[in-house]
């Protein structure tokens, strides 16, 4: 297998990526990023990002991606397609291979591989992929043109996706399981005053039909209570919009983490349990999971690796 030895090496191409790739670039570590599957990472998938600071008219998720990448490659990040698949801190150097293919040794590495969004695990999703089934509104949304369609979920995503959908479809169902939202004021104000959706508190979906892709969702209402009650809803398309579960996996055991699968680092630092190999972003962070945040922590992981490295004497 190819071999090639970096300093630092990040993985992610999110808003933690890009910004430890910024700071490592600045510092003179040549940093090597790979994008993982989702180049710009779930951002781009958004719409308008309107709380990222010093934007105040908003800005599309893609452009900001887009910024953030070419501000990294002004300082000399190295920006590759790629995917780490086996990750071994045995010894150091770290070895991560990417793509099966190639293998990095590595003084350094910053996970900064974010989340995937969440299904709800019911059979009828996997039957309908790409079939009338989405976990992106904005990538999918334009199929649906007056037509009508659900999403799943009561936070801000869904909330988010619920009111992209609405300036596309006809009509747009929010199921949601409890009797409120979890969102943000402003988010579920957006989404009650809106006259295209239509909110469905303590529905559960719990299957979907039809013959040509999705045309209809099987609801419950107040499932498991006394006054239970069963019906069918027709739709379109059905968009999941329930979270997200961290790409963490391939890089156990070489990090611990929590049992949803979100990195633990040492307090406030982006520090893991091995030495030398940082955690930047959602990946670790089951709280905040913002941009800024997000930003703010691969921040702190290029910081963490400088220093590591020079005490290490690996810089001059
Ligand atoms: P959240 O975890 O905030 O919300 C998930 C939603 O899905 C909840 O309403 C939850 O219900 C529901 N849910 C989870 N599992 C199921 C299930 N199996 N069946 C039915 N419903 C389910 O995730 P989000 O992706 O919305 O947001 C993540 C973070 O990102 C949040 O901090 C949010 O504020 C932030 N965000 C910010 C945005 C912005 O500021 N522009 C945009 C998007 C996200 P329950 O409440 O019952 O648990």
């Amino acid at each position: 297998m190819e071999k090639e030895h970096v300093k630092c090496l990040i993985v992610g191409s999110g808003p933690a990526g890009y910004t430890a790739a910024i700071y490592a670039g600045r510092a003179n570590l040549n940093p090597v990023l790979y994008a993982g599957l989702q180049l710009g990472g779930q951002l781009t998938t958004t719409t308008e990002v309107e709380n990222f600071p010093g934007y105040p008219q908003g800005i599309a998720g893609p452009e900001l991606m887009e910024d953030l990448r070419k501000q990294a490659e002004r300082f000399g990040a190295d920006m590759r397609y790629g995917v780490v698949t086996a990750f071994n801190c045995a010894q150091a150097p770290y070895e991560v291979t990417i793509d099966e293919e190639k293998v990095i040794t590595a003084d350094t590495v910053i996970i900064a591989t974010g989340a995937a969004a969440k299904y709800l695990g019911v059979e009828d999703e996997k039957k309908y992929a790409g079939m009338g089934v989405s976990a992106c509104a904005t990538c999918d949304g334009f199929f649906y043109r007056k037509k009508v369609v659900a999403v799943v979920g009561g936070g801000d995503t869904a909330c988010e996706e619920a009111v992209y959908l609405a300036g596309l479809a006809s009509k747009v169902y929010l199921i949601v399981r409890k009797p409120y939202l979890r969102a943000s004021k402003i988010m579920q104000e957006r989404v009650l005053n809106h006259e295209k959706i239509e909110v469905l508190f303590e529905h559960n979906a719990v299957g979907l039909y039809g013959d040509n892709g999705v045309e209809g969702v099987h609801l419950v209402k107040r499932l498991g209570e006394a006054d239970e009650s069963r019906y069918d809803v027709a739709i379109d398309g059905f968009f999941l919009a329930i979270g997200h579960k961290p790409n963490s996996d391939v890089f156990k055991p070489w990090v611990d983490t929590d049992e949803i699968g979100y990195i633990l680092t040492e307090g406030a630092t982006p520090r893991t349990k091995t030495p030398g190999v940082f955690a930047a972003g959602d990946v670790a962070d089951p709280h905040y999971r913002q941009a800024i945040t997000a930003a703010a922590s691969g921040c702190k992981a290029a910081i963490e690796a400088e220093r590591y490295l020079s005490e290490k004497g690996l810089i001059g």
